[in-house]
């Protein structure tokens, strides 16, 4: 039977209409939700994600403040810049969009912005609570992957999981979620000698490598769910996952498209996250 293929678009859809319910009700109480992006820089894939970041903000009726700064602004002018929005009471969620310029220390970037206003989940003290599951702000792809799980009935609980690549964006924390989730986790890096050994066993395998293709079929146990989170160009020039959709459509249970899959969701959890810093700044709820 051919797999169910999980579509991140619509589900990111219903996220979305939920989130511009949410926030109707902030600018009825107060004010609308207000998120400002910070771009450095002219890198093109970082120009097309702060548009689309911009259109959901569109959709979703939240104030959108962009800030885009030339390759070679120096660090402090983004600190001061971040420092300023920290202390604005209008503005809910900040975030710098990486990668940043080389003359740039992202760690001291992304530690600047306040944990209370960090929608991409990305401060230690937010990664901190999700490790030991305290509420926070979780980084948008890995919650996004687990609410894509979660919608499309998916379970957890008891089940193996195989997590494909140790990011800190990425691989990490979706392994943090699986697990508390009560999922059996196992993280597979470049370290790692059989990772099709891992894979085969499991209920549920997340890849997140950047490489095309990586996953292929024969490496998934029949009606296993696929998460593919890459994103890669082909020779022609065509956005391809980490796994090989085509084959894995008569061997997976379930998986993600690319595009189409965990993409949409990323945003779609960045629009929740500004929602749910506007309501705790508002005291709303
Ligand atoms: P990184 O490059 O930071 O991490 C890649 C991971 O893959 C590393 O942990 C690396 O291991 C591991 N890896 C590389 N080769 C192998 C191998 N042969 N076997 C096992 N593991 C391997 O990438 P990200 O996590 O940032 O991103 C992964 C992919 O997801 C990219 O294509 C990226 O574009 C995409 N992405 C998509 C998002 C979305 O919204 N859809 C959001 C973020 C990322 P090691 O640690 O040992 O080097």
């Amino acid at each position: 039977m051919a797999a169910t293929v999980i579509s991140g678009k619509e589900i990111s859809g219903r996220v979305k209409d939920r989130v511009k319910k949410e926030a109707e009700a902030c600018l009825a109480f107060s004010r609308a939700p207000a998120l400002a992006v910070i771009l450095v820089g002219d890198d093109p894939a970082s120009a097309v994600y702060v548009k689309n970041k911009g259109k959901a903000c569109e959709y979703c009726g939240i104030r959108s403040l962009e800030y885009r700064l030339p390759a070679d602004t120096p660090e402090e002018e983004v600190l001061s810049l971040i420092d300023s929005l920290n202390a604005d009471d209008t503005v809910d969620g900040i975030l710098c969009q990486l990668p940043l310029p080389a003359h740039m220390d992202e760690k001291k970037i992304t530690n600047a912005i306040s944990p209370d206003k960090d929608v991409d989940g990305f401060h230690p003290v937010n990664v901190g609570r999700l490790y030991t599951g305290e509420d926070c702000f979780l980084p948008c792809t890995p919650a996004g992957i687990l609410r894509l799980l979660d919608e499309s009935g998916v379970s957890l609980a008891g089940k193996r999981a195989a997590v494909v690549g140790r990011s800190n964006i990425v691989g990490k924390p979706v392994a943090a979620l699986l697990l508390s989730r009560n999922a059996t986790v196992t993280v597979c890096h470049s370290g790692t000698p059989d990772v099709a050994a891992v894979t085969r066993e499991a209920d549920i395998v997340v890849v997140a490598v950047g490489k095309s293709k990586f996953l292929t079929a024969d490496m998934v146990k029949p009606g296993a769910a696929v998460v593919d989170v890459g994103i890669n160009r082909d020779k022609d020039g065509k956005l391809t996952g980490d796994a090989d959709f085509e084959a894995l459509l008569d061997k997976a249970g379930a998986i993600t498209p690319v595009p189409g899959g965990v993409g949409p969701m990323t945003i779609a959890m960045l629009m929740e996250n500004t929602v749910k810093a506007c309501k705790r700044h508002l005291r709303l709820g």
